[in-house]
């Protein structure tokens, strides 16, 4: 795609200080759009993140520490990112917890905060913005789903009920903005190796007395059958086409990022 269809958009990517959430603002970065970051970790290293997309790809970056299950905190950083570029014109809904566990013993708490940090926060960010985009008559909704927003695993109730709602979210935001040049579609990646990742590979090895190699290579030889993860660079460069006019007739659809996941 040429630099200049996305030059000077403004794109908000939650939970973009770690994993797929900082590979698909670079990717942003990489076509001249100018960038909201958002999540939590070390603040010099944000900063040290924050200046490096500024100084390597010669746009625009602000960092937003809002709490994504915060609403009140996902408007001031909308707030925040307008004051500072005029308008949000792309949203990547991204961030997102995991937790494992088997139904019996799920903690409500955990439930509730993975249901709050990876469905409902991609509502609160889109209630948002969206009456700005239908206003403008351009906009992209970028939420990323999951293979597990297609297919179930055992142990993964909140993760797999919350990437099935944000299929269904994409839907109904597609269908509310089709007449406005508004699309909405979801990535569903299979594994990618993340800090999220790298946690649930730790954990079992734990578990199974193995080394995390061992358990890294079971871990995706076990649902991808390419038996490579997806990287964080090839979701950016999918994020980015569909924000591009290329694929302004793309709407309301899930596109798998899966190394065959889902094809079984
Ligand atoms: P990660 O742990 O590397 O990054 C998660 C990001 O979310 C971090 O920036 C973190 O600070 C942020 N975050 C967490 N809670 C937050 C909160 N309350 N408010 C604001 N930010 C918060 O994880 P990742 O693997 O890059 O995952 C990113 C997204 O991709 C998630 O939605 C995840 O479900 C999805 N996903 C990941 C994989 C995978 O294999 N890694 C596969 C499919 C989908």
């Amino acid at each position: 795609m040429s630099k200049g269809t996305l030059s000077g958009k403004t794109v908000i990517v939650t939970g973009s200080t770690s994993g797929i959430g900082q590979g698909v603002a670079h990717a942003f970065a990489r076509v001249g759009a100018n960038i909201v970051l958002n999540g939590f970790g070390d603040a010099a290293q944000i900063e040290k993140d924050r200046l490096a997309i500024e100084k390597d790809f010669g746009v625009k970056a602000i960092y937003n520490a809002a709490d994504m299950t915060k609403p009140e905190q996902i408007d001031a950083m909308v707030a925040e990112a307008e004051s500072t570029f005029g308008a949000v014109d792309i949203i990547v809904n991204n961030a997102g917890i995991q937790h494992v566990d088997n139904i019996e013993d799920f903690p409500s708490a955990k439930w509730d905060a993975v249901i709050a940090i990876n469905l409902s926060s991609a509502f609160h960010l889109t209630h948002a913005v969206l009456g700005g985009m239908k206003q403008r008559k351009w906009g992209r909704v970028i939420n990323i789903a999951s293979a597990h927003g297609l297919v179930a695993s055992k142990g993964k109730s909140a993760y797999v009920s919350a990437k099935h709602g944000i299929v269904g979210l994409t839907k109904v935001t597609a269908l509310e903005t089709a007449e406005f040049g508004v699309t909405a579609n979801a990535i569903c990646p299979g594994w990618v190796l993340t800090p999220l990742v790298q946690k649930q590979i730790d954990d079992r090895a734990k578990q199974n007395g193995t080394s995390p190699a061992e358990e890294k290579l079971k871990l995706v030889s076990e649902k991808q059958p390419t038996k490579e993860f997806v990287t964080v660079e090839e979701i950016g460069a999918l994020a980015v086409f569909l924000a591009g006019d290329d694929a302004r007739s793309i709407t309301g659809t899930s596109i798998s990022i899966d190394g065959g996941w889902t094809a079984q």
